[in-house]
């Protein structure tokens, strides 16, 4: 943190072990590299070198040369969440951060927020930082109620799972009206999967609902589905929240990453997004002690960058949810070019 002096408190006893994995595009990289975890990244990661997009009958669609697009220094990767937050953790001093902390309000007071745990601990700071996720306690303290400020639900039937890899080279998605199934290798044998059920399913939100739609995919990709059924601890019920706010700061409380604007994963951008909030607010916060005027500045820092991904994300959903005969004429056009729209101003950074 810069040299700040900082607590994090976390409701988790133990640090993840094992887990989904994660994409992390060339500026999630970039970050790491911020945050001197290059070495790191590119020894844990699996590289990601291309994308494909492909219809449920596998007809390539279009394809994105994601190592020429980043370049060798920048290329996307694939890992476990918990290698990323083992990553992250690494180092952190263990008095700087406390386990099993679970947050149950903060209140804002003339001296700075006052935060209540659980175990009826209190602990008064000079500012909190909201990065607590998409549910965030912090945005429902600082907002009370208000309208507007509660996740809005995209997608209800969504699931994740880790799986044997049927032999998917690279980050690839099949869709039709029903729905759609990302599989990203990360390793040769190993892929995480993505499966999102989009069209209203005659079996309704369940895994029938999955199951009907994967009966059109190409049998490598319905196999590796019906594995995922077939072990159901390994299959994590996934819905899509978006948060959209007008403001992310005030009383000494500031919000970052999904707590502020959780997206849909559409360009993969949470974990970049909450990694490069981070980096920029705690290079504003040691070159400036006057804490309000550093949350506005940081707000205005971050929020082009945040409302270019909202954006582009919009687009891309509006596209997927056109007649499928539409969409497969114009993706081969549409997709290549909003990757590079979508991409280009977070090459720079941020
Ligand atoms: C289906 C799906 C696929 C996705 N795929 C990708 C992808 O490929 N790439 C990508 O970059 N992003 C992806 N995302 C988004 C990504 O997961 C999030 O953007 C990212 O995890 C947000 O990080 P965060 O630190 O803001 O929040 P979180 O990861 O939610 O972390 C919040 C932390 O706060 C803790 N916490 C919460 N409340 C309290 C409390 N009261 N007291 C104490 N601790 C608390 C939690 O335990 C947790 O550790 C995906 C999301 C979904 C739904």
């Amino acid at each position: 943190m810069r040299g700040l002096p900082h607590l994090v408190l976390e409701r988790r006893r133990l640090p993840a072990d094992g887990g989904l994995a994660i994409n992390l595009p060339g500026n999630a990289i970039q970050a790491l590299a911020e945050l001197d975890l290059r070495e790191q990244i590119e020894q844990a990661g699996h590289p990601i070198g291309r994308r494909e997009y492909r219809t449920s009958a596998d007809r390539l669609l279009f394809a994105v040369d994601e190592d020429r697009f980043w370049g060798e220094a920048l290329r996307p990767r694939s890992l476990r969440r918990s290698d990323l937050l083992a990553m992250l953790g690494d180092g952190m001093p263990e008095e700087t951060i406390r386990r099993g902390a679970i947050v149950r309000s903060v209140v804002p007071d003339a001296r700075g927020p006052l935060l209540s745990l659980k175990d009826n601990t209190t602990i008064a700071s000079s500012l909190v930082v909201g990065a607590d996720g998409v549910h965030s306690l912090v945005r429902r303290q600082m907002f009370d109620t208000a309208a507007g400020t509660a996740p809005a639900l995209l997608a209800q039937a969504s699931w994740r799972f880790m799986a044997p890899n049927p032999g998917v080279r690279c980050w690839t998605v099949w869709a039709d009206a029903a729905g759609m199934v990302l599989l990203m290798p990360i390793s040769e044998s190993e892929v995480y999967g993505w499966a999102a059920v989009t069209a209203p399913v005659q079996s309704g939100r369940g895994v029938e609902a999955l199951l009907d739609m994967a009966a059109n995919l190409p049998c490598r990709v319905r196999n590796t589905i019906l594995d995922a059924v077939a072990s159901p601890e390994t299959l994590h019920h996934s819905p899509l929240e978006d948060v959209r706010l007008s403001r992310w700061q005030g009383s000494g409380m500031v919000l970052i990453g999904d707590a502020a604007h959780a997206t849909a994963p559409v360009w993969a951008q949470g974990a970049a997004l909450g990694m490069e909030d981070a980096i920029s607010l705690g290079d504003l916060l040691s070159s400036s002690p006057d804490i309000p005027a550093t949350l506005a500045a940081f707000e205005a820092l971050r929020r082009p960058r945040v409302a270019h991904v909202q954006r582009m994300t919009d687009r891309m959903s509006r596209a997927a949810r056109l007649p499928p005969l539409l969409r497969n004429m114009l993706l081969p056009f549409l997709g290549p070019r909003s990757y590079r729209q979508t991409y280009e101003p977070l090459r720079r950074s941020a």
